[in-house]
């Protein structure tokens, strides 16, 4: 069956499925330090009971799954997520986002199983600097990570860079170089005012047509189709020659809504249509007592709304990405 579309034409074909709303990091725009509650296990989807929700999805045209949380590679077996993915019916695509850390041990097995590709986060190139982000030390080498991701074969390689200035902006010119020389595509993403932002504040957002003109010092850029699988909402250049493509993800300065062909599950089983806001279905539930899942869905679809309200939005007043599945 061809996707479904919403109520205003968008063809919805893509979940990004949380497993975790736990993280072995605790990211300055994300996780505050301490302090944090995480979901009681009974209330988090087992993965028979993702596979089966994803199984339920398909028929109605869902074609592209994305695991991320959280930290999806700190759940245990993650890999056997994956191969029951993998089984179903319909399914072209699983992409995973991870923090990296273990992508060196894991990418070859996460390969094995079914996996098509990996987005990673990365802030700093700098040992220490990562870890004053991430507010831990895990030896956390984004080189490595990536490389590993590439020799597997998880690709296209997307690394993801959020830009905070005067703390990892100065860096963005060393980023945007890792693209001349690997066939790695390096996002910017804009700070968005979710979650537990205390140590932020609006100040630290650089727009991305600030980064575009930072990087375009480095050689002539150009508009570029982007890695030519899974491609969102980034804007993607290309140096003259390069292997990679630099990309912005600008959901401060440019909203994407209109093409947006997304939905998203929570670590405990919400159906949320919208990234931000609060629209959300329970659909573990009703999974639990053996109903349909389909007219829920369909319903939700139904009730998509057109687009976020985040410009207008106070900092702190909406979930961390960790909790949503960003
Ligand atoms: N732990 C994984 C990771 O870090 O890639 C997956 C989950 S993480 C919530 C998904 C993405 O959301 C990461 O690329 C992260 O950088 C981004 N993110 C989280 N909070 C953000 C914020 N306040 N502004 C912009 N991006 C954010
Ligand atoms: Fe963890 Fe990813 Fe959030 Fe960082 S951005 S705290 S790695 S979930």
């Amino acid at each position: 069956m061809n996707a479904l579309t919403d109520q205003f034409g968008r063809r919805i074909e893509y979940l990004r499925i949380s497993v975790t709303d736990r993280c072995n990091f605790r990211c300055l725009y994300c996780m505050p330090a301490e302090g944090l509650e995480w979901l009681p296990k009974r209330d988090i989807l087992t993965y028979e009971e993702i596979t089966a929700i994803v199984a339920q999805l398909a028929p109605l045209g869902l074609r592209r799954l994305r695991i991320t949380g959280g930290e999806p590679t700190i759940r245990p077996d993650l890999v056997s997520l994956v191969r029951m993915l993998r089984a179903v019916p319909g399914i072209e695509d699983i992409a995973l986002s991870t923090n990296g850390v273990r992508l060196p041990e894991m990418a070859s097995a996460l390969a094995d199983a079914g996996l098509d590709r990996v987005n990673m986060s990365a802030d700093s190139l700098r040992a220490d600097r990562i870890a004053s982000i991430a507010r831990r030390n895990l030896g956390f080498d984004p080189r490595r990570a990536a490389l590993a991701a590439e020799q597997t074969g998880l690709t296209p390689v997307k690394i993801n860079m959020v830009v905070m200035r005067g703390i990892n902006d100065d860096e963005v010119e060393d980023f945007a170089r890792l693209t001349l020389e690997h066939a790695w595509h390096v996002r910017f993403i804009e700070l968005m005012p979710v979650g537990d932002m205390r140590a932020l504040t609006w100040d630290h957002v650089v727009p991305s047509d600030e980064i575009l003109s930072r990087i375009s010092a480095l050689g002539s850029l150009t508009a570029d189709s982007g890695p030519e699988r899974g491609n969102g909402p980034a804007a993607y250049y290309r140096f003259s020659g390069a292997p990679g493509c630099v990309g912005v993800i600008t959901p401060m300065t440019h909203t994407y809504c209109g093409s947006c062909n997304r939905v998203r599950l929570t670590a405990d089983g919400r159906l949320r249509t919208c990234l931000y806001g609060d629209h959300e279905v329970n659909l573990r539930d009703p999974l639990r007592a053996g109903e349909n899942l389909q007219p829920l869905y369909v319903q939700a679809l139904a009730d998509k709304p057109r687009e976020h309200h985040l410009l207008q939005m106070q900092v702190g007043g909406l979930r961390a990405l960790s909790q949503v599945g960003g």
